[in-house]
Protein backbone atom coordinates (compact mmCIF):
# COMPACT_ATOMS: atom_id res chain seq x y z
CA UNK A 1 0.00 0.00 0.00
CA UNK A 2 3.37 2.91 0.92
CA UNK A 3 5.01 1.56 -1.93
CA UNK A 4 1.51 1.91 -4.02
CA UNK A 5 1.11 5.54 -2.60
CA UNK A 6 4.82 6.52 -3.25
CA UNK A 7 4.38 5.33 -6.69
CA UNK A 8 1.64 7.42 -6.76
CA UNK A 9 3.11 10.57 -5.82
CA UNK A 10 6.28 9.77 -7.66
CA UNK A 11 3.94 9.31 -10.81
CA UNK A 12 2.10 12.87 -9.54
CA UNK A 13 5.33 14.97 -8.86
CA UNK A 14 6.69 13.89 -12.54
CA UNK A 15 2.89 14.38 -14.12
CA UNK A 16 2.80 17.98 -12.26
CA UNK A 17 6.12 18.95 -13.55
CA UNK A 18 5.43 17.86 -16.66
CA UNK A 19 2.34 19.75 -16.51
CA UNK A 20 4.37 22.63 -15.13
CA UNK A 21 6.95 22.41 -18.14
CA UNK A 22 4.17 22.69 -20.68
CA UNK A 23 2.71 25.14 -18.90
CA UNK A 24 5.60 28.17 -18.90
CA UNK A 25 6.40 26.52 -22.13
CA UNK A 26 2.65 27.27 -23.40
CA UNK A 27 3.56 30.94 -21.38
CA UNK A 28 6.48 31.78 -23.41
CA UNK A 29 4.73 31.08 -26.70
CA UNK A 30 1.54 32.91 -25.37
CA UNK A 31 3.91 35.70 -24.72
CA UNK A 32 5.96 35.67 -27.96
CA UNK A 33 2.76 35.71 -29.81
CA UNK A 34 1.25 38.66 -27.92
CA UNK A 35 4.69 40.58 -28.29
CA UNK A 36 6.64 38.74 -31.09
CA UNK A 37 10.42 38.98 -30.44
CA UNK A 38 11.10 38.55 -34.55
CA UNK A 39 11.91 42.08 -36.02
CA UNK A 40 9.01 42.17 -38.89
CA UNK A 41 11.62 44.51 -40.91
CA UNK A 42 15.08 41.94 -40.78
CA UNK A 43 13.74 38.94 -38.91
CA UNK A 44 16.37 39.62 -35.99
CA UNK A 45 15.06 37.31 -33.22
CA UNK A 46 16.20 38.46 -29.78
CA UNK A 47 14.50 40.08 -26.65
CA UNK A 48 15.17 43.77 -27.63
CA UNK A 49 12.44 43.41 -30.23
CA UNK A 50 9.95 42.43 -27.55
CA UNK A 51 6.78 44.75 -28.03
CA UNK A 52 7.98 46.34 -30.80
CA UNK A 53 7.67 45.90 -34.05
CA UNK A 54 11.00 46.34 -35.41
CA UNK A 55 14.34 45.87 -33.80
CA UNK A 56 16.17 49.04 -32.81
CA UNK A 57 18.47 48.90 -35.76
CA UNK A 58 15.38 48.61 -38.12
CA UNK A 59 13.68 51.72 -36.01
CA UNK A 60 16.33 53.70 -36.16
CA UNK A 61 16.92 53.44 -39.89
CA UNK A 62 12.66 54.15 -40.51
CA UNK A 63 12.76 57.58 -42.71
CA UNK A 64 10.50 60.26 -41.06
CA UNK A 65 8.59 62.44 -43.44
CA UNK A 66 11.02 65.23 -43.57
CA UNK A 67 9.94 69.08 -42.02
CA UNK A 68 8.70 71.26 -43.58
CA UNK A 69 5.35 69.65 -44.89
CA UNK A 70 2.39 71.18 -46.68
CA UNK A 71 0.21 72.45 -43.46
CA UNK A 72 -2.62 71.19 -45.26
CA UNK A 73 -1.71 67.83 -47.39
CA UNK A 74 1.46 67.01 -45.47
CA UNK A 75 3.73 66.95 -48.21
CA UNK A 76 6.87 68.13 -47.67
CA UNK A 77 7.67 71.26 -49.47
CA UNK A 78 10.88 73.27 -50.08
CA UNK A 79 8.96 76.91 -50.78
CA UNK A 80 5.26 77.11 -48.80
CA UNK A 81 3.14 79.69 -49.69
CA UNK A 82 2.48 82.53 -47.14
CA UNK A 83 -0.27 80.33 -45.81
CA UNK A 84 2.61 77.24 -45.50
CA UNK A 85 0.86 75.37 -48.52
CA UNK A 86 2.27 73.60 -51.37
CA UNK A 87 0.87 75.23 -54.73
CA UNK A 88 -2.04 72.11 -55.68
CA UNK A 89 -3.62 73.34 -51.75
CA UNK A 90 -3.38 77.04 -52.63
CA UNK A 91 -5.21 76.33 -55.89
CA UNK A 92 -7.61 73.33 -55.64
CA UNK A 93 -10.62 72.37 -53.11
CA UNK A 94 -8.87 70.42 -50.22
CA UNK A 95 -11.65 68.40 -48.09
CA UNK A 96 -8.88 67.02 -45.33
CA UNK A 97 -7.77 69.95 -43.26
CA UNK A 98 -4.63 69.00 -42.12
CA UNK A 99 -3.06 65.36 -43.48
CA UNK A 100 0.33 63.96 -41.59
CA UNK A 101 2.63 60.72 -42.08
CA UNK A 102 4.53 59.16 -39.66
CA UNK A 103 6.90 57.18 -41.84
CA UNK A 104 8.14 57.57 -45.56
CA UNK A 105 7.09 54.50 -47.46
CA UNK A 106 9.73 52.90 -49.67
CA UNK A 107 9.44 49.81 -51.45
CA UNK A 108 12.67 48.22 -50.09
CA UNK A 109 13.06 49.22 -46.53
CA UNK A 110 12.50 47.06 -42.91
CA UNK A 111 9.47 49.49 -42.40
CA UNK A 112 7.90 48.59 -45.68
CA UNK A 113 8.34 44.92 -44.96
CA UNK A 114 7.14 45.44 -41.52
CA UNK A 115 3.61 47.06 -42.94
CA UNK A 116 3.35 44.56 -45.84
CA UNK A 117 3.58 41.94 -42.68
CA UNK A 118 0.73 43.60 -40.88
CA UNK A 119 -0.99 43.96 -44.19
CA UNK A 120 -1.00 40.27 -46.14
CA UNK A 121 0.99 38.19 -43.24
CA UNK A 122 -1.93 37.76 -41.45
CA UNK A 123 0.91 39.84 -38.17
CA UNK A 124 -2.26 41.96 -36.64
CA UNK A 125 -0.39 42.19 -33.59
CA UNK A 126 1.93 44.62 -34.93
CA UNK A 127 -0.72 47.32 -34.59
CA UNK A 128 -0.15 47.45 -31.06
CA UNK A 129 3.71 48.67 -32.07
CA UNK A 130 2.84 50.69 -34.83
CA UNK A 131 0.08 52.85 -33.15
CA UNK A 132 2.11 53.36 -30.24
CA UNK A 133 4.73 54.73 -32.72
CA UNK A 134 2.28 56.87 -34.42
CA UNK A 135 1.17 58.21 -31.42
CA UNK A 136 4.74 59.31 -30.03
CA UNK A 137 4.97 61.07 -33.09
CA UNK A 138 2.05 63.25 -33.13
CA UNK A 139 2.51 66.49 -33.68
CA UNK A 140 3.07 69.12 -30.65
CA UNK A 141 0.24 71.13 -31.40
CA UNK A 142 -2.11 68.01 -31.66
CA UNK A 143 -3.80 67.07 -28.97
CA UNK A 144 -6.90 63.93 -28.29
CA UNK A 145 -9.24 66.69 -27.88
CA UNK A 146 -8.96 67.92 -31.10
CA UNK A 147 -11.04 65.42 -32.22
CA UNK A 148 -14.31 63.65 -31.52
CA UNK A 149 -13.98 60.34 -33.40
CA UNK A 150 -11.52 58.28 -34.88
CA UNK A 151 -12.44 57.01 -38.06
CA UNK A 152 -10.49 53.96 -40.34
CA UNK A 153 -10.43 53.69 -44.24
CA UNK A 154 -12.63 50.52 -44.83
CA UNK A 155 -11.55 47.54 -47.19
CA UNK A 156 -14.14 46.16 -49.28
CA UNK A 157 -15.84 42.90 -47.65
CA UNK A 158 -14.12 40.48 -50.19
CA UNK A 159 -10.52 41.98 -48.72
CA UNK A 160 -11.78 41.43 -45.16
CA UNK A 161 -13.09 38.01 -45.66
CA UNK A 162 -9.51 36.99 -47.29
CA UNK A 163 -7.54 38.68 -44.63
CA UNK A 164 -9.37 38.46 -41.48
CA UNK A 165 -8.83 42.01 -40.45
CA UNK A 166 -8.93 45.85 -41.48
CA UNK A 167 -5.08 46.88 -40.80
CA UNK A 168 -6.39 50.58 -40.83
CA UNK A 169 -9.09 49.29 -38.22
CA UNK A 170 -6.96 47.86 -35.79
CA UNK A 171 -4.63 51.17 -35.70
CA UNK A 172 -7.72 53.46 -35.42
CA UNK A 173 -8.58 50.98 -32.48
CA UNK A 174 -5.20 50.76 -30.51
CA UNK A 175 -4.75 54.62 -31.19
CA UNK A 176 -8.01 55.54 -29.75
CA UNK A 177 -7.26 53.75 -27.01
CA UNK A 178 -4.29 55.60 -26.58
CA UNK A 179 -5.60 58.63 -26.93
CA UNK A 180 -8.76 58.14 -24.90
CA UNK A 181 -10.81 58.64 -28.20
CA UNK A 182 -13.77 56.00 -29.70
CA UNK A 183 -12.61 54.27 -32.49
CA UNK A 184 -16.01 52.69 -33.27
CA UNK A 185 -15.65 50.39 -36.32
CA UNK A 186 -17.62 49.87 -40.10
CA UNK A 187 -17.95 53.90 -39.59
CA UNK A 188 -17.55 53.92 -43.16
CA UNK A 189 -18.35 51.17 -46.05
CA UNK A 190 -16.23 50.45 -48.88
CA UNK A 191 -19.27 49.80 -51.58
CA UNK A 192 -16.34 48.66 -54.43
CA UNK A 193 -13.18 47.29 -54.89
CA UNK A 194 -11.42 49.90 -56.59
CA UNK A 195 -8.37 49.30 -58.52
CA UNK A 196 -4.69 49.71 -58.39
CA UNK A 197 -4.08 53.64 -58.47
CA UNK A 198 -2.52 54.88 -61.74
CA UNK A 199 -2.59 57.81 -64.05
CA UNK A 200 -3.47 61.20 -63.55
CA UNK A 201 -4.89 62.99 -60.27
CA UNK A 202 -7.72 62.93 -61.89
CA UNK A 203 -8.50 59.42 -63.02
CA UNK A 204 -7.39 58.73 -59.50
CA UNK A 205 -10.26 60.56 -58.13
CA UNK A 206 -12.47 59.17 -60.40
CA UNK A 207 -11.36 55.56 -59.77
CA UNK A 208 -13.02 56.16 -56.09
CA UNK A 209 -15.46 58.59 -56.56
CA UNK A 210 -18.97 56.84 -55.13
CA UNK A 211 -16.25 53.76 -53.54
CA UNK A 212 -17.56 54.85 -49.77
CA UNK A 213 -20.51 55.53 -48.20
CA UNK A 214 -20.98 56.41 -44.19
CA UNK A 215 -22.95 54.07 -42.49
CA UNK A 216 -25.35 55.74 -40.41
CA UNK A 217 -24.96 59.72 -40.92
CA UNK A 218 -25.92 60.09 -37.15
CA UNK A 219 -22.51 59.11 -36.20
CA UNK A 220 -20.51 61.62 -37.77
CA UNK A 221 -22.81 64.52 -37.50
CA UNK A 222 -20.86 67.46 -35.68
CA UNK A 223 -17.78 65.62 -35.25
CA UNK A 224 -14.32 66.60 -35.56
CA UNK A 225 -12.97 62.92 -37.37
CA UNK A 226 -9.44 61.90 -37.25
CA UNK A 227 -9.41 59.29 -40.44
CA UNK A 228 -6.49 56.60 -40.15
CA UNK A 229 -4.92 54.55 -42.63
CA UNK A 230 -1.51 52.98 -42.91
CA UNK A 231 0.14 53.56 -46.24
CA UNK A 232 -1.13 57.04 -48.09
CA UNK A 233 -0.19 56.37 -51.34
CA UNK A 234 -2.10 58.77 -54.25
CA UNK A 235 -4.16 60.50 -51.23
CA UNK A 236 -7.50 59.89 -53.41
CA UNK A 237 -8.85 57.52 -51.05
CA UNK A 238 -8.49 59.96 -48.06
CA UNK A 239 -9.46 62.81 -50.03
CA UNK A 240 -12.72 60.44 -50.95
CA UNK A 241 -13.72 59.18 -47.49
CA UNK A 242 -13.15 63.00 -46.49
CA UNK A 243 -15.48 63.98 -48.84
CA UNK A 244 -18.05 61.50 -47.59
CA UNK A 245 -17.84 62.40 -43.95
CA UNK A 246 -18.31 65.76 -45.04
CA UNK A 247 -20.96 65.37 -47.34
CA UNK A 248 -22.66 63.48 -43.69
CA UNK A 249 -22.23 67.07 -42.10
CA UNK A 250 -19.00 65.76 -40.20
CA UNK A 251 -17.58 69.04 -38.80
CA UNK A 252 -14.43 68.52 -39.73
CA UNK A 253 -11.65 66.08 -41.36
CA UNK A 254 -7.89 65.54 -40.08
CA UNK A 255 -5.78 62.43 -41.46
CA UNK A 256 -3.10 60.28 -40.00
CA UNK A 257 -1.34 57.37 -41.72
CA UNK A 258 1.54 55.68 -40.51
CA UNK A 259 3.52 55.85 -43.81
CA UNK A 260 3.27 57.73 -47.34
CA UNK A 261 4.97 57.54 -50.40
CA UNK A 262 6.95 60.23 -51.94
CA UNK A 263 8.53 58.42 -54.85
CA UNK A 264 6.93 56.32 -57.33
CA UNK A 265 7.25 53.19 -55.27
CA UNK A 266 3.89 52.53 -53.96
CA UNK A 267 2.84 49.23 -53.26
CA UNK A 268 -0.11 48.81 -55.53
CA UNK A 269 -2.72 47.48 -53.72
CA UNK A 270 -4.21 50.96 -51.91
CA UNK A 271 -4.43 54.55 -52.53
ZN1 LIG B 1 15.18 44.68 -37.66
ZN1 LIG C 1 -0.55 70.58 -49.94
Amino acid sequence: MKRAAEKLTGASVRGVKRVLTAGIALGQGALDCVYPRVCAGCGACDDSVRGRALCPVCADSAARVPSPVCNCCGIPITHPSGQGVCSVCLTERQYIRHCRSIFVYDGDTPLARAILAFKHGGTAGLAIDFAELMAAQLPAAASASDWDLLVAVPIHASRFRQRGYNQAQLLAGQLGKRLGVPSPAAVLLRQRATPPQHGSRAQRRRNVRGAFAVRRTAQVKDKRILLIDDVLTTGATLRECARMLLNAAAASVDALTLARVLRRSAPSQRS
